[in-house]
């Protein structure tokens, strides 16, 4: 047996602390990963659309920050999360490029979308990692929907354009479950679930070990701490000494999670750009569909976010309907997944973003996603993952800047 080179404890146990705690693990390291929940990867790591971002949802990002920032993980997401999972994501990726269809209420015009849907083709093409996305985008294209492309998904006056996009998404559910059992078998993973995390604090100097805070008991201390709270990150944060940047928001989304009898033959979509909704078939039965302004629960600018109160049956009633009702009157073929369904859960999570402001406000900073990353105080690391799809790349990185400090 390897001699164990350290012990790091990891906050949270959604994507991100999961993909770090095998990563950390496999080089020696003993992990304790930490969660308020009794299952790992049980909050908006498992109930999220998937999309593995290319860069082109961030159209109202004319830098181009956005999508640089975003590509590399994007690219690298398949070949890392199937290195974590020991399996191929093939069968649990959407099969056809996303559609894009802009709303006639789009705070981009399909011509300004399409120049900038241009540029994130070249800023592809010229990536080392073209290749190795979850299909080859190395010569891939984005391109316009001719007239009748578009009349084949949508009768709507309110669609304006439309576009073929090269990116794809993973069914989150079928990976949480692997992610789950990888971190039972790991023999140097403890999982410390149901476990609030209150603090973190230097036992002595900020270089050398730490101690975490768990509700209704003092933890051990560890060579090193990794806050991945997510929506719990920047309260603990602040305990550890490290201040938060101003300009963040929370929010809580709702979506729809379904699974059909049989295989229903219904494109991927995505309503743009704005507060509007997205279609996911993942492989023909298992699907996501989500309609933006129904399933926003709460917004909040403040430190931390409660979870919403549960509603009553009605209610959720109320949202599935509602989300029906929108995302119909604009793709009509979705009414099958609906008429197909053995199950609907309406689930979802928190969103953290460096960015705050409405989706229709086409100056808010929430159109804006390239200030995620690493963040560090002594043996303390605290991690915006930013997105699903950057959380493996970012797991590797932080790997090797943990392993420099060992
Ligand atoms: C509806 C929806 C759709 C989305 N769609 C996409 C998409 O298509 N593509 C994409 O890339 N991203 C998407 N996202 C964003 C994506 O889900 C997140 O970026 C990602 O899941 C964050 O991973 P994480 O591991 O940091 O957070 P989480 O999965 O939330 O994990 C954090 C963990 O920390 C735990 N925790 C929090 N506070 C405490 C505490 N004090 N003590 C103990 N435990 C605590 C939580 O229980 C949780 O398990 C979507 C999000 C939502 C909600």
């Amino acid at each position: 047996m390897r001699a164990v080179r350290g012990r790091i404890a990891i906050l949270g146990a959604g994507i991100m602390g999961a993909s770090l705690a095998i990563t950390m693990s496999r080089r020696g390291y003993a992990v304790s990963l930490f969660d308020k929940e009794n299952e790992p990867v049980a909050c908006a790591s498992r109930w999220n659309e998937g999309k593995i971002h290319l860069g082109y949802l961030y159209g109202a990002d004319p830098s181009l920050l956005t999508a640089k920032h975003l590509v590399s993980g994007g690219l690298q997401f398949g070949t890392l999360v199937s290195e974590l999972i020991g399996n191929n994501l093939v069968e649990h990726t959407t099969f056809a490029d996303d559609i894009y269809l802009v709303h006639r209420d789009s705070i981009i015009g399909a011509e300004a979308l399409g120049r900038t849907f241009e540029r994130v083709d070249a800023l592809l093409h010229d990536h080392a990692d073209a290749s190795n996305y979850l299909v080859d985008v190395s010569a891939a294209r984005s391109r316009r929907l001719s007239k009748q492309e578009l009349a084949d998904v949508t009768d709507s006056e309110q669609i304006v354009g439309g576009f073929k996009v090269p990116e794809r998404s993973v069914n989150t559910r079928w990976i949480a479950d692997r992610l789950c059992e990888v971190l039972k078998g790991e023999p140097n993973i403890t999982l410390r679930m149901a476990s609030k995390i209150l603090s973190a604090r230097p036992v002595d100097e900020i270089d050398g070990r730490w101690r975490v805070a768990v509700e209704g008991e003092e933890s051990d201390a560890f060579d090193v701490v990794v806050n991945c709270l997510w929506e719990g990150r920047l309260a603990v944060d602040r305990t550890a000494g490290l201040e938060p940047t101003p300009g963040w928001s929370h929010r809580y989304r709702l979506c729809l999670f379904g699974r059909t009898r049989r295989p229903v033959d219904v494109g991927c979509a995505v309503v743009a750009l704005g507060p509007f909704g997205d279609i996911k078939n993942y492989d023909g039965r298992n699907f996501y569909i989500s309609w933006y302004p129904a399933g926003l629960l709460a917004e909040s600018s403040e430190l931390s976010i409660a979870t919403p109160a549960a509603m009553d049956a009605s209610g959720r009633q109320q949202i599935i309907d509602d989300v029906r009702a929108r995302i119909t009157q604009l793709v009509p073929n979705v009414s099958r997944m609906f008429d197909e369904a053995e199950e609907l859960q309406l689930r979802g999570g928190f969103v953290f973003a460096q960015g705050r402001g409405s989706l229709s406000d086409p100056k808010a900073t929430i159109h804006r996603r390239d200030q995620f990353g690493i963040n560090r105080r002594g043996s303390y690391l605290s991690i915006d993952t930013g997105k699903y799809s950057t959380a493996p790349w970012l797991a590797e990185k932080l790997t090797r800047q943990i392993c420099r400090i060992e």
